[in-house]
């Protein structure tokens, strides 16, 4: 792999060109003449992750072999890339690639065309289920479990959206968040975490076969949306609570300053009054303190303003082991047949829904004739 391209982002000046790197002076200037180091990096990226196989050449140029795909869009086979905007010729054929170049269009335009999706399978856990079943996750009183028994594993067809979340105001955060989906765009789980956690994977859609169809690609949308949003306002309020707080305490802070100037200032004017030399310029000024004071709490206001933005940034169709675990509680002479969905990834049942009101129950007990959560009991 000698011959590999660096895409590490230092551009690689060519041999025998002492003294003709003057325009790199100011990098990021907006003159500046050499390409971004950021650009070649995407570039080389884009390419070999688009199956082409990328070759250094000689004077820092890179010489494409191009992919099937490419090969028909751009009808050639191979293309030479020149990176160096000093260079006076171009070699036959080749494209200069800057960003704003038609070779730099032409690739922006190719790399937005296809929306890059990841597909991977989650690695079912050994074993699939804890052995004493439900009873990891949910306790009983009065009652006892029997054996669990797992059904076969299958494979669920979910989607996670990543996103980075900032937070404006007061104190600006940021987040990245994974939101995952189920096949009908129910909501699974959500991690603040770049990956979502605890899990074995490969790349790839083992298991799933099926194409993915249109319409569930549009649910999925407008279920993250909903569910982001819904994730949103929850983050948000808990954000503002301790925000909050902060900005009270400024306004409490700028509040007692003014008032106690505001309290000399009609205290002199008092004294003013008694010795007989009120003017209208001194009545003023308590009224000025005020407006300042209003002033300077509507700014505070503002900069603690919340406000918060998501870009969602990337997309993984998935893969993931499910199954079903039955279970028999015993209550006495009644036997009740518990059934919850396993993810299988992790090993984990989830908790069962109570016989009586269907809410999922961390804790079941006996009463008033039959078995209830804490909710229901
Ligand atoms: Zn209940």
């Amino acid at each position: 792999m000698s011959g590999t391209p660096r895409v590490d982002g230092r551009p690689k000046r060519g041999a025998g060109r002492r003294g003709a790197a003057p325009a790199a002076k100011s990098p990021g200037g907006p003159w500046t003449a050499v390409s971004p180091p950021e650009w070649r990096e995407f570039v080389g990226s884009w390419l070999q992750a688009s199956g082409c196989s990328v070759r250094a050449a000689a004077r820092g140029d890179w010489e494409v072999e191009l992919s099937d795909d490419l090969k028909r869009r751009w009808r050639r086979q191979r293309v030479r890339l020149v990176f160096d905007p000093l260079r006076p010729t171009l070699p036959r054929g080749a494209w200069f690639t800057a960003p704003g170049s038609g070779a730099g269009r032409k690739l922006l335009e190719a790399a937005v065309e296809v929306p890059q999706i990841t597909r991977r399978t989650a690695l079912a856990h050994v074993p699939g289920a804890p052995e004493e079943g439900l009873a990891s996750v949910c306790k009983v009183r009065g009652l006892s479990w029997g054996h669990s028994r797992l059904g076969p594993v299958r494979y669920d067809r979910r989607v996670a959206f990543h996103g980075v979340v900032t937070g404006w105001g007061g104190l600006p955060w940021q987040e990245r968040w994974v939101v995952l989906l189920g096949p009908d765009g129910e909501f699974v789980e959500w991690a603040r975490a770049p990956e979502l956690p605890d899990i074995r994977t490969r790349e790839g859609l083992y298991q799933i076969n099926q194409e993915l169809m249109p319409e569930q690609c549009t649910r999925w949308l407008a279920e993250a949306r909903r569910h982001l949003d819904r994730i949103l306002d929850e983050r948000q309020l808990e954000w503002e609570r301790s925000v909050g707080a902060l900005r009270d305490a400024e306004l409490s802070r700028l509040g007692k300053f003014f008032s106690s100037r505001i309290e000399e200032e009609e205290e002199r004017l008092r004294r003013r009054v008694t010795n007989g030399d009120e003017s209208d310029f001194e009545q003023g000024d308590a009224t000025s303190l005020k407006l300042e004071w209003e002033r300077r709490a509507a700014e505070v206001r503002q900069r603690w303003a919340v406000r918060t933005e998501v870009r969602l940034w990337g997309l993984e169709e998935w893969s993931w082991p499910v199954a079903d675990l039955e279970q028999e509680l015993r209550a006495g002479a009644v036997r009740l047949r518990l059934t919850s969905r396993v993810d299988v990834a992790r090993g984990r049942p989830a908790l069962p829904a109570c016989p009586s009101c269907e809410t999922p129950a961390e804790m079941l007990v006996r009463s008033r004739g039959a078995v209830r959560c804490a909710r229901c009991a």
